[in-house]
């Protein structure tokens, strides 16, 4: 008997505090799943009681921040879970600390690691090449990019340039339902963008039933996120109106969004 092949990994979504998302990552092949950012365990340990055939066998994290690390102690009370993220930041509970181009397996898949600091020194994100499936946590938002905290704007320039690289179909899976005030920040940027007007339309009506509007797709982002176009003579012109020095270059550009967005 050979082996069925199925559609790949699939990728649900779990919720957690007011806006977070925490991400199962499943592969139907063998019944075990990943959880991305598990900032609250309970939500995890309540799908995992209420879906006894799969097993957690990994978990993932982005960034040190406590909406994504808190759950880490109590999984593993619970779970034979092997738990990997950065180093950098001490993130109590890591069975495997990766950084920048490291590859892993894990379910059986490779796992690219992107170190992504802006957001935080320690942040990164994790590519699966062959889903052309994003873990992004909190430097790319669908629409918009986190705050930064540590960083500075050249490096989330950096950054969200080596994820807008991926292939335009990668699904993108960030840690915040974010989306529609990002779409409206994204529409008093590029009053004119036709593609940010529809998105907007269609997120207005996906929060209105509640649903989630993940994953995005990295096309959509080039497209429609201010902070993937800061190259654009437009989104520079924008800027420039809330900046106290001419904007020259693209991180300058990313700053003054940035700065914008803060108070939006
Ligand atoms: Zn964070
Ligand atoms: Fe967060």
């Amino acid at each position: 008997m050979t082996a069925q092949k199925t559609g790949g990994m699939e990728v649900l979504e779990l919720r957690a505090f007011t806006d977070n998302y925490i991400w199962l990552l499943l592969n139907p092949d063998e019944n075990h799943c990943a959880a991305v950012d598990p900032g609250d365990a309970q939500p995890v340990i309540d799908w995992l009681n209420e879906h006894p055939q799969w097993t957690l066998s990994d978990v993932l994290i982005t960034h040190h921040h406590h909406d994504h690390v808190g759950g880490i102690d109590e999984l593993k009370q619970q779970y034979n879970v092997r738990v990997i993220g950065p180093a950098q930041a001490p993130i109590p509970g890591l069975d495997l600390v990766v950084g920048d181009s490291d590859e892993i397996k894990v379910l059986g898949r490779t796992v690219q690691v992107i170190a992504v600091p802006g957001h935080t020194l320690d942040h990164v994100a994790f590519y699966l090449p062959g889903d052309q499936i994003l873990f992004s946590g909190d430097t790319l938002f669908a629409a918009g990019c986190g705050r930064l905290f540590e960083g500075t704007a050249g490096q989330m320039l950096d950054s969200l340039e080596r994820l807008a690289a991926l292939p335009d179909a990668t699904r993108v899976y960030c840690a915040h339902e974010y989306t529609l005030g990002n779409l409206h920040f994204a529409q008093a940027v590029e009053p004119d963008n036709k593609q940010i007007a529809d998105r907007l339309l269609e997120v207005e009506s996906t929060r209105a039933r509640g649903a989630c509007t993940l994953p995005s797709a990295i096309g959509l982002e080039k497209a429609t996120n201010p902070f993937l176009r800061t190259s654009v003579p437009e989104v520079q012109a924008a800027s420039q109106n809330h900046a106290p020095a001419s904007i020259t270059t693209p991180a300058a550009c990313l700053q003054s969004l940035r700065e914008w967005k803060n108070g939006f």
